[in-house]
């Protein structure tokens, strides 16, 4: 759609899981745009394969399970009154976009397929072969383009959010143009922070803009240091983005191998390739230090080359494309970043605490992943405190002494200089060797520094608002707020 200038409802900055199910939980009386800065599809929730946990089976299976494991994953500094929140809610969500059409795999009985993986004592991950997340997407989109009172804005990268009186005035930024739009409530699904570093398994648009603009509204940003680190990223493709190997593929008997084609998780984890991903990345890199080297394979190839192609098409083809056929020879694997459990501090709504401003999806932090999260639970809690943030404004904005957005418009502006080159480029080094695997404390201090600098360079400068400036200053915000917290930590 194109823009204009306008005031709505609700604007939620994202299309996500967590974006799309604010969407459609928010009452059909309310007006609603929805905004992705990128193609609507472009997402890390459009990338996650493995799956969505949740507790379907009563029988061999319990909330009190899946709490425990949560606890377990996140180090037991999980907020225990979100995990049981999560667990608890969390079936009736998946059940919900399975009956909105989400194409989960099924057992030969009709029954929906569960599968296990890392960290979870019982199987309840609901899936769509190796491409869970395209499938719930597709879905969610397919619904919210049937709502009548959501324009969707594709391609509409926000730049800045300033209170008003009442609610907020966004700037939007479409095909190069500016736009002021008000809105009563704001609801942040803005994802990831994976382009802040050198290697990431995030899409494109995980640049953490939403964590910056709630820092510049005075939001509290919490534990931006735990940052989950994926073991077997594809590595020998060039570019930022890595493409994952599940942890499924371990889960079906992948060997770990090092640069000599040895397995050598015993030397690191009891567990050998099973162990939970922060220690097996944790393993790779003491054993890099071990060897000299940082080349290190993944190997299924003595499983049926078959089932390995109905198990894992994706995967499959996508290696291929990268000239590997893992059917017949060893994955070149290496860790790179892959989640944010910390984010935009929010209450068992998705409230921020700054007037209604609310935070969902992988930007927030509500406090259920501790300092680790547990696979599959990050597109449950999408969905789970999505749909309570949208339920709490249905409410709110229904009250009778409710007021719209009001106050007087900030002023659009612009600079004219051009983004300095190589500013990207400096805070990913620096976050690559102050905050990976294995935190060096000496880097962070020195990296905070060169960082700070770079944002407030950017802060104080007249550059023009182009996705690139609006981005970089995010990455720098973000790097900073970071390291702040590993170094105070
Ligand atoms: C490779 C991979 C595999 C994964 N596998 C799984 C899995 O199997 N199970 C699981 O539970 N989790 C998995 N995850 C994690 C999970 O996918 C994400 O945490 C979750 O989907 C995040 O959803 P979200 O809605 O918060 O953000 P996203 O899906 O990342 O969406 C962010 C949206 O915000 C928009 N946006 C950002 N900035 C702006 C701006 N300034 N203005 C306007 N719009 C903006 C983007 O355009 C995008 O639409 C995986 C992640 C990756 C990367």
């Amino acid at each position: 759609m194109t823009l204009n200038s306008g005031k709505y409802d609700v604007v939620i900055l994202g299309t996500g899981a967590s974006g799309l199910y604010a969407a459609l939980n928010l009452d059909s009386d309310l007006n609603i745009l929805l905004c992705s800065k990128a193609d609507l599809k472009l997402s890390n929730s459009s990338l996650a394969q493995g799956g969505v946990a949740a507790v379907l089976d009563l029988v061999h299976d319990s909330y009190d399970l899946h709490f425990n494991d949560t606890m377990i994953a996140g180090g037991q500094v999980n907020n225990p009154v979100s995990v049981r929140t999560l667990v608890e809610e969390g079936p009736t969500d998946v059940l919900n976009i399975y009956k909105m059409g989400v194409d989960f795999d099924k057992n030969p009985d009709g029954s929906l397929n569960m599968t296990l993986e890392g960290g979870h004592s019982r199987h309840r991950i609901v899936h769509h072969r190796d491409s869970t997340g395209d499938a719930i997407t597709t879905t969610l989109i397919e619904q919210v383009r049937r709502l009548r009172n959501v324009e969707i804005a594709e391609q509409t990268l926000c730049a800045q959010i300033s209170r008003a009186e009442s609610g907020f005035f966004l700037e939007l930024i479409q095909n190069g143009e500016q736009f002021l739009v008000g809105a009563s409530f704001v609801i942040l699904a803005t994802g990831g922070i994976g382009r802040v570093y050198k290697y990431t398994t995030n899409s494109a648009i995980a640049t953490g803009d939403g964590i910056r603009m709630a820092y510049e509204l005075g939001a509290n940003i919490k534990d931006l240091d735990y940052i989950q680190f994926h073991p077997t990223a594809f590595a020998a493709s060039p570019g930022r983005e890595r493409f994952l190997i599940s942890e499924a593929v371990r889960g079906e008997g992948a060997y770990l191998l090092n640069c000599h084609y040895e397995r050598f998780m015993h030397r690191y984890d009891e567990r050998l390739e099973l162990a939970p991903r922060d220690k097996v990345s944790h393993s790779i890199m003491m054993e890099y230090r071990r060897t000299g080297s940082d080349r290190f394979y993944l190997d299924i190839s003595r499983l049926d080359a078959d089932f390995l192609k109905q198990r894992f098409p994706m995967i499959y083809a996508r290696c291929l494309e990268e000239g590997i056929d893992l059917t017949k020879q060893p994955i070149p694997v290496f860790p790179c970043h892959h989640y944010l459990m910390g984010g935009i501090a929010v209450d068992l709504n998705s409230y921020t605490g700054v007037p209604r401003l609310y935070a969902v999806g992988e930007c927030s932090n509500t406090g259920v992943h501790g300092k680790n999260r547990l696979a599959s639970n990050s597109l449950l809690e999408a969905l789970v405190f999505s749909k309570r943030a949208a339920k709490d404004i249905n409410r709110r904005i229904h009250d009778p002494h409710f007021v719209a957005v009001h106050g007087a418009q900030p002023e659009l502006q612009d600079g004219t200089a051009p983004l300095p080159e190589g500013l990207r480029t400096q805070i990913r080094e620096i976050m690559q060797k102050a905050h990976f695997v294995i935190p060096d404390q000496s880097a962070a201090e020195k990296g905070l520094k060169t960082i700070e600098d770079i944002r407030t360079r950017l802060q104080n400068g007249k550059f023009k608002k182009t996705a690139d400036y609006c981005e970089a200053k995010s990455l720098a915000t973000v790097a900073a707020l970071i390291l702040r917290g590993a170094i105070n930590r």
